[in-house]
């Protein structure tokens, strides 16, 4: 039995939005369609504020990240297609506050 703060720091919570949210801006990158800035901290941010745009899919286990179910996966499109919504409002609220 792990104590808390072990259980905590184990970190096989998994917030698969990040990972939708990465995917949908890197095929927005390759599209090539909009100049914005693409350095480290303003993609840090353009993801930031996607994230806050779109709710949160956790995971704790590996066997359903790995396996998933249909619903699941239905679940996990659907996160793709709002983050892909979300990422030019981002992009044009990024640029008006710019931190690098
Ligand atoms: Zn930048």
């Amino acid at each position: 039995m792990l104590t808390f703060n072990e259980f905590f720091k184990s970190g096989d919570i998994v917030n698969l939005s990040e990972q939708a949210v990465y995917d949908e801006i890197k095929a927005f990158i390759d599209l090539q369609e909009v100049e914005f800035c693409q350095c480290d901290k303003c993609l840090f941010d353009i993801a930031c504020v996607v994230l806050n745009a779109i709710p949160s899919l956790y995971s704790s286990s590996v066997v359903d990240r790995n396996y998933p179910s249909a619903d699941f996966s239905v679940e996990y499109e659907h996160l793709r297609k709002l983050a892909k919504e979300e990422i030019p409002g981002a992009i044009a609220r990024v640029k008006t506050r710019l931190h690098h």
